[in-house]
């Protein structure tokens, strides 16, 4: 989802990142493939499996371009500004190309998707062409190629999760991986082309993503992020039926309302599988294995995922729930399904059983028709939520979208910046406010690693999700500590460790 796309996981310091896990075996290989990603955290996690699959036959990572025989840009669609950096990086390697002839160079990606003719034809920028769905074709189509054929595979998929392939991680801090649960969404946003580049939703098998998740955690790692477009929606009808009952919801196996009152009847099929309870078996692997999970769909999360949260200290306290608008007619516009009531109806509910909860959101400002009034509402709805943390954005129209066809793109670009300039302010009194809020307690903090700005400093996240600087002292990546906060800057809450 677009709210995945812009949401924690859309991390602005990722952007362009190149990935090599054996870099230092470049030797070994006799081809060697560059792989630069953009865009969302879906979009990072499946240049894993685009490097499983391509070191599977026999291709080798390095993170030199200028030594690789294949670069490949993993692209995003969800914004212009991303296209035009993915735009002028391939003419940089369509430069370097003609110094290296017999370099290939291609696309993945949303971009793939939605612009290959462009690509292959027009502007002759490359020569492979993959879409999201197919990746596993890969390497026949490095094949095809390299007979100086131009290779395409942008066929969208029903049915394809890369459920068998364990992704290889990339430069992973061996502490938290991304773990995929689904692919594609079939909600109509009509702001968004994700429906359009990443196809229908479709769950993966959820023994794979159990057996991967338990494997991280044998491999050390602390948290894994369970993550889809949609991850509420999240279904998966037939698990293996060998399992023999082990997908059998413990926490809240009759029927249960949601926040709306509406009743939620107990899943048809024997075994089957629902985010609630994906999400618990996730938290039984290990007490110390913590669990999060993005992006959730206000009209899909449900009191199951709720109780199942409060059930398991291990599963953090944090919601990513992306709202768009506060005005119930820009939302209807939208095609959210839901209006500014049933939305906050929603937040009351996560506050009420889960008091302590972290809570961020998307918001796009100058959406098509959006008034100064329909503006004013967005920002009494954060006034009313108070987010933690907010990713905020001004509309722009992305071509082959609902709201391109249906609507007119009628707010001019200097109202919508002002809007999110007001938003903004108002999310940064918001945002500083809940830090100092923290001030005095004490969190649980999972240790990544170093600080960047001190040696002597580690930093951690809390459950609710915020970043924790403290003195080193003798603890490591990995560790949980007790680090009681004893003042906050407006991104990060500094303390010092209980003993
Ligand atoms: Fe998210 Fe809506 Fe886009 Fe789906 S269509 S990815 S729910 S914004």
């Amino acid at each position: 989802m677009l709210d995945l796309l812009t949401n924690k996981e859309h991390d602005e310091a990722r952007q362009g990142e190149a990935f090599a896990p054996f870099a230092h075996e470049v030797n070994s290989f006799k081809k060697h493939f560059y792989i630069e990603s953009y865009g969302c955290a879906m979009n990072f996690a499946d240049s894993e499996v685009v490097a499983s699959v391509l070191i599977e036959n026999g291709f080798g990572a390095t993170t030199n371009c200028e030594e690789a025989d294949l670069i490949f840009i993993n692209t995003c669609s969800i914004r212009e500004k991303a296209e035009t950096t993915v735009r002028k990086r391939l003419t940089e390697f369509r430069k370097l190309k003609r110094t290296k002839p017999g370099m290939l160079v291609g696309v993945l990606g949303c971009m793939a998707e939605r612009l290959k003719s462009k690509f292959l034809e027009e502007e002759k920028l490359v020569d492979i062409v993959v879409g999201p769905d197919a990746y596993r074709t890969l390497p026949n189509l490095i094949e095809e190629a390299e007979t100086g054929q131009k290779a395409v595979n942008v066929l969208l998929s029903r049915d394809e999760t890369y459920a068998d392939i364990a992704p290889i991680r990339l430069n992973s801090n061996g502490v938290t991986a991304f773990v995929s649960i689904m692919r594609g969404c079939n909600n109509m946003c009509s702001f968004c082309v994700v429906p359009f580049t990443r196809g229908r939703e479709r769950s993966r098998d959820a023994e794979s993503i159990i057996n991967e998740c338990k494997t991280l955690f044998e491999d050390g790692y602390r948290e894994v992020t369970l993550l889809g477009q949609n991850v509420d929606s999240y279904y998966n009808a037939s698990p293996n039926p060998s399992d023999g009952g082990a997908f059998k919801h413990s926490a809240n196996s009759k029927n249960t309302s949601d926040s709306q009152g509406v009743v939620i009847p107990p899943l048809g099929g024997r075994g089957a599988v629902t985010f609630a309870l994906l999400l618990e078996k996730v938290a039984q692997i290990s007490p110390l294995l913590r669990v999060r999970f993005s992006t959730s769909h206000p009209k899909d999360i449900t009191d199951d995922v709720l109780h199942t949260i409060v059930k398991y200290e291990n599963i953090c306290n944090y919601i990513h729930l992306p709202v768009q608008s506060g005005s119930s007619r820009v939302l209807q516009m939208m095609n959210r399904t839901y209006s500014r009531e049933w939305y906050i109806a929603k937040v009351n509910r996560i506050r009420e059983l889960i008091p302590d909860c972290g809570l961020s959101t998307d918001m796009i400002t100058g959406f098509c028709t959006e008034t100064e009034e329909d503006h004013q509402q967005s920002l009494s709805l954060m006034e009313y939520c108070k987010y933690d943390l907010a990713y905020m954005y001004f509309y722009s129209e992305r071509p082959g979208t609902l709201a391109e066809r249906r609507f007119t793109d009628d707010v001019p670009e200097a109202v919508k910046k002002r809007r999110l300039q007001e938003m903004i302010s108002l999310h940064r009194i918001h945002s500083l406010q809940s830090m100092q809020r923290d001030v005095g307690k004490t969190f649980k903090v999972l240790v990544e690693g170093v600080s960047k700005k001190n040696e002597e400093e580690l930093f951690g996240r809390s459950d609710q999700n915020k970043v924790v600087v403290f003195p080193k002292g003798n603890v490591k990546k990995g560790d949980y500590v007790q680090i009681k906060v004893e003042s906050c800057t407006a991104g990060t809450l500094l303390g010092k460790q209980i003993i």
